[in-house]
């Protein structure tokens, strides 16, 4: 199997994963997910500050997370939302496909789908950028809220982290490690008095992703915008959609203050929701951040791929620790099936 494809399971490689999950039956094991309706919203690219408008819609199941650029024709407009399409990681995780077509800023879009337990989805896009909204994933969230979600004929395939895997880039570490549902730990040091120290941790059990994680906004310095915008970056980028620090460090200038005391490490967290959901199949494992970002959180997943005997796929029993992660939406009525 060459990684970076869109993986089709035939039904007899389902057998075969029920085979290896014993305690579970075709009839047991979490299915997947995907939208119940299409559903879109309009807003601006935080980087290129242009306006785009997006679709989100239902998806086959095993097709998992794809962009389609309505403004390119051919089949050069599917971005597979993985791993091994991570191209820039300066400021944002932008995805390119093997034509060189991008699709940037998806972390926070990312994080949403994740968050709601999303495995298919076709997002079309009208332009290079997904567009920033609030800065945080719950505008997302919304939409998915609104568009609702069903089960799918399939089984969900979850990759369990068998051992641990770290990376490092001189003060910055992001390592995962075997554990029974997805857990993410932060820590973030800014020479900033606004921002500081911060630690938090979470488990993604029903609903934290929602209240503790999902309003949590991108932030920046306010000397920093100047320079971003030298680089081409930050062109849409305002008080609307970013928490900014001003140029002491010391003051949040946004007129509402901050959502969470500590909204720059949940951020954070935010982002590597995003990032590691790029794995192309949810994390049954415990993920630790010192200072990482967009990049490390890309070589992390390079680095597990890398080595075979770190993860393996599984299927997840209902109620299990497992199962309750990713459940950030109530659960849908039952005998929904789609696909
Ligand atoms: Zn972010």
């Amino acid at each position: 199997m060459r990684w970076g494809e869109v993986v089709k399971l035939s039904k007899s490689d389902v057998v075969a994963a029920f085979k290896s999950s014993p305690e579970l039956s075709e009839h047991t094991a979490i299915r997947q997910r995907t939208l119940k309706t299409a559903i879109g919203c309009t807003g601006i690219g935080l980087h290129s500050g242009a306006k785009v408008t997006m679709v989100l819609h239902p998806a086959e199941a095993d097709t998992g997370i794809r962009f389609k650029r309505t403004d390119i024709a051919g089949r050069g407009a599917i971005v597979p939302a993985l791993w091994s399409n991570v191209g820039d990681t300066r400021m944002n995780t932008c995805l390119v496909n093997e034509a060189g077509v991008q699709v940037g800023t998806v972390e926070h879009l990312m994080s949403a789908l994740a968050g709601s337990g999303i495995d298919n989805c076709l997002i079309e896009i009208n332009g290079p950028e997904v567009p920033v909204m609030d800065g945080s994933a719950a505008p997302f969230l919304f939409l998915i809220e609104c568009a609702g979600t069903v089960e799918q004929v399939l089984p969900r395939r979850a990759i369990r982290v068998l051992k641990r895997v770290t990376v490092t880039d001189g003060e910055k570490m992001a390592s995962l490690s075997p554990a029974s549902a997805f857990s993410l730990r932060f820590e973030i040091d800014f020479a900033s008095q606004a921002i500081s120290r911060q630690e938090f941790a979470v488990t993604l059990t029903r609903g934290a992703f929602k209240s503790e994680i999902s309003r949590a906004r991108t932030f920046g310095f306010e000397q920093e915008v100047a320079m971003l915008r030298a680089h081409g970056l930050a062109r849409g980028g305002s008080l609307d959609n970013a928490v900014v620090i001003d140029s002491t460090g010391t003051k949040v200038l946004n007129d509402d203050g901050l959502r969470y005391g500590d909204e720059f490490v949940r951020h954070k967290i935010l982002d590597a929701v995003g990032d590691l959901s790029l794995a192309g199949a949810p994390i049954l494992g415990a993920f630790h951040g010192v200072r990482s970002g967009h990049a490390l959180n890309n070589q992390l997943l390079r680095a597990l791929f890398a080595d075979q005997t770190a993860w393996t796929y599984t299927t997840v029993a209902p109620g299990s620790a497992a199962a309750n992660g990713f459940a950030a939406l109530p659960a849908p009525e039952p005998m929904v099936v789609n696909g």
